[in-house]
């Protein structure tokens, strides 16, 4: 990792200033790159030379989001895609060959379980889920063919955590990759690289962009891992463009400041919730009522912005509360500035049968908040109003 602290290496890691001496980077919006001479071109094709050739295979821009996020995560080497799916999506692609077997942990985002379920299978990579609780069981769900662990932690929606220390010594000593997709957590909260992650994934499209406006997605890991990533990629061309890569290594220099309010925020509201009569339960990584908070408290530094409540009246509840919110946004994305509720029984898990959605501690009640950065009190003070219009 840098020697330099979080805060300063997420501001002050960038390129090389240009001729113009300009204080903050440019955005490097070109698709290729000159070379002087034939020798430069073959040279640089021959990978002899490391430049820039074509955006789809590097960019400056690019690059500076790279390099920041793996100074960030303690990681040798990266790939910036379009979106946080692509980088799921190619990690896969290119570290796995038909015939290969994944072990997952059951609660993933809805896309990669589409991945496991669906797209995989048609490459004959099939995937096995684990239950987050028992670990111990996992080894027994290790074949042959295996090849990567998969997790999230905190999880989404249900916020259960994964202990990253357990689950990366039984990746070693089966000497299995684990990948990591670490959004909910961002690289100021957590470094599963630490832990003994080999790779590890995040949709810059929520907290590291913060303020809903580009998507991104990032991968980060070994060197020998991300170069089969990049050579997949590079053929294949999901590249990060180079104005969102300039969008989100600006973002990256407030995440420090923005993930301490986020959580702050978040604290209060689940500490109010939790007394709430209206409210079955909250879940929250860092309220002593989580039963995952040692492990929480192990591998995170603050308890991140999303908090989960459960309403007594069920799915009609939640439609309710929806309908009876000011101030929040009723919106598909997380780890914006503005406070962001969703009911994920009614709508991004509406699919899953009730048993399926209860496996991954999705209730009928239950209610997702991804806490902003307005005022705490103002963000509490519609959620109470919206509460009384609730009948339970
Ligand atoms: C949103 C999300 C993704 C997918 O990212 P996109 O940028 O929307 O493609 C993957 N994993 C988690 C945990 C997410 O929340």
């Amino acid at each position: 990792m840098s020697s330099k602290k979080f805060e300063t290496a997420a501001i002050r890691s960038q390129l090389d200033r240009s001729q113009y001496k300009e204080h903050s980077s440019p955005i490097y919006l070109t698709s290729s790159f000159v070379f002087d001479d034939a020798e430069e071109m073959r040279a640089s094709f021959a990978e002899e030379k490391e430049r820039n050739i074509y955006s789809r295979f590097s960019n400056p821009s690019t690059s500076e989001f790279i390099q920041k996020i793996c100074t960030l995560e303690g990681a040798e080497d990266g790939f910036a895609f379009a979106s946080g799916m692509s980088a799921v999506f190619s990690t896969f692609a290119a570290l796995l060959k038909s015939g290969d077997h994944i072990i997952s942990a059951r609660a993933v985002f809805g896309s990669t379980h589409s991945l496991f379920s669906k797209y995989l299978p048609k490459w004959n990579i099939d995937t096995t889920y684990f239950q987050i609780d028992e670990l111990d069981e996992l080894e027994s769900l290790i074949q042959p063919n295996t090849k990567i662990i998969y997790a999230e932690t905190p999880t989404n929606p249900g916020l259960d955590i994964v202990d990253l220390e357990r689950l990366s010594k039984i990746a070693k000593k089966h000497q299995l990759i684990l990948v990591i997709d670490n959004c909910f957590a961002t690289p100021y909260l957590q470094n599963p690289i630490q832990f003994g992650a080999d790779i590890v994934i995040h949709s810059a499209t929520k907290l590291i962009d913060g303020q809903g406006r580009v998507m991104g997605g990032i991968a980060v890991g070994k060197k020998e891992l991300i170069r089969e990533i990049y050579l997949f990629s590079r053929n294949t061309g999901p590249a990060l463009s180079p104005f969102n890569a300039w969008v989100l290594s600006k973002s990256l220099e407030t995440l420090s400041v923005r993930l301490e309010r986020h959580s702050d925020n978040a604290e209060k509201l689940a500490v109010y919730l939790e007394k709430h009569p209206a409210v079955n339960k909250t879940t929250y990584p860092f309220l002593d009522s989580h039963p995952k908070v040692q492990v929480a408290k192990k591998q995170m530094k603050r308890g991140g912005n999303i908090v989960t409540f459960e309403l007594k009246g069920g799915i009609a509840s939640g439609t309710q509360f929806l309908n009876s919110i000011q101030l929040c946004s009723l919106s598909a994305n997380l780890g914006d500035s503005r406070t962001i509720v969703t009911h994920p029984a009614s709508t991004t898990h509406s699919k899953l049968s009730e048993e399926d959605r209860l496996a991954v501690g999705i209730t009928d009640g239950l209610i997702r908040v991804s806490v902003g950065l307005e005022h705490a009190d103002d963000i509490i003070q519609d959620i109470d109003q919206a509460l009384k219009n609730v009948k339970s």
